[in-house]
């Protein structure tokens, strides 16, 4: 049987062409790949496997969930769990590097590897400025001292995060730098040092050079997205669909829900399978655009759960083979992720996030 006619084409040699940015950048550091929320809707096993083959060091997640599939699904590599206190138990059984921004999860954290007898690597992470999870730096070196003398435990590295999304003002971020190299130097006074020093997101790999240290962490610009245009990233993910029906309808016919849109004119109006359910948002009513035969067409009314329609009365030679790239290149035609964000006043990451369940992921290792 024929699923949903929707597929998401993952293109492999972009993915490594990103890759190979992200690593020139970063120049000795090495390549923590963030593939959380599924490799931002991309498929993680099959982008992890390949982002470690193409040589990436390690894996970063958000949760410990996602982190055991990954294992499970045959990847040896270091995976960092980010924002994880509660499963320390699945930490230790599969061997998971646990980000720690608290001292009683150190401890849990302790107390279960010494029962398993093992040496647990922990990534300990500093709130420098973005005020989300991590040691405030008024405490952080006192706690470090204290996490640093439990046993069964290893500080193999120290982390923070940029709190500035675009990098376009640096003045906020330099100033997080400093205090993070600060900390550093006050703990090697103690002779508390780590393997790893890391703090650079996407944007930082691209802007902040003094802020590579010896490991960075690319998650979106791996993906082609995120970070200003003219960077040579290429996009990863076309999203393509079918045409489920192709009517003519008369002049002042409406369409979709509440009818906001009626035809002016005789038409010829598709349904395309393919809806906010499945990542379409519904902010795109009336607003969105779709290629189709290498031309663009808008889509009319309402955005449903499971189709959109679009007017495809100015295209010659359609039919229901015809294919829909909804996101994606089609000719010489183009539609980004940041096109659809900035119609739906968000961002690149949640346009890609959002492709829902239903459409299956296909991988490509072509150009
Ligand atoms: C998501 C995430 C990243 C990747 O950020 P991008 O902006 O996608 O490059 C890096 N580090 C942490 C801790 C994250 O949560």
């Amino acid at each position: 049987m024929k699923l949903q006619q929707a597929v998401a084409e993952i293109d492999l040699a972009a993915l490594s062409h990103n890759l190979g940015i992200a690593q020139k950048r970063a120049g000795s550091a090495d390549i923590l790949a963030v593939v959380k929320a599924d490799a931002y809707g991309h498929g993680a096993n099959t982008l992890s496997n390949h982002l470690i083959t193409s040589g990436a060091a390690a894996l970063g997640v958000a949760f410990t969930h996602e982190a055991i599939a990954l294992r499970e699904s045959g990847i040896t590599c270091p995976i960092l769990v980010f924002f994880d206190r509660d499963n320390i138990r699945e930490i230790i059984d599969y061997n998971l590097t646990p980000v720690v921004f608290d001292v009683t999860t150190a401890e849990a954290l302790s107390k279960e590897a010494r029962k398993a007898n093992r040496d647990l690597p922990i990534h300990i992470k500093v709130d420098t400025g973005m005020g989300r999870v991590g040691f405030c730096m008024d405490k952080a070196k006192k706690e470090i001292l204290n996490i640093s003398r439990l046993k069964n435990i290893r500080l193999e590295g120290l982390m923070s995060h940029f709190s500035e999304a675009d990098l376009e003002n640096k003045e906020f971020a330099e100033k997080q730098v400093r205090s993070f190299v600060n900390l550093v130097s006050e703990l090697k006074q103690k002779s508390i040092t780590f393997r790893y020093h890391h703090m650079s997101n996407s944007a930082a790999i691209l802007s902040m050079p003094d802020a590579h240290f010896n490991m960075v962490r690319p998650g979106i610009m791996l993906y082609g997205y995120g970070v200003p245009e003219g960077n040579d990233l290429k996009p990863v993910l076309t999203l393509k669909s079918t045409i489920v029906l192709l009517k003519k309808v008369p002049k002042g016919t409406p369409i979709s829900y509440g009818r906001t849109f009626i035809t002016k004119k005789p038409s010829v109006i598709a349904t395309v399978p393919f809806g906010y359910a499945d990542g379409y948002c519904r902010a795109l009513s009336n607003q969105g655009e779709v290629l189709i035969c290498g031309k663009r067409v808008p889509v009319i009314g309402r955005v449903c759960m499971d189709t959109i329609m679009i007017d495809v009365t100015e295209i010659d030679n359609i039919d229901y083979h015809s294919e829909v790239v909804l996101l994606g290149k089609q000719g010489r035609e183009q539609i980004t992720a940041d096109e659809i964000a900035a119609k739906t006043d968000t961002i690149p990451y949640e346009v890609l996030t959002s492709i829902g369940q239903r459409v299956k992921r296909v991988y490509r290792k072509s150009g």
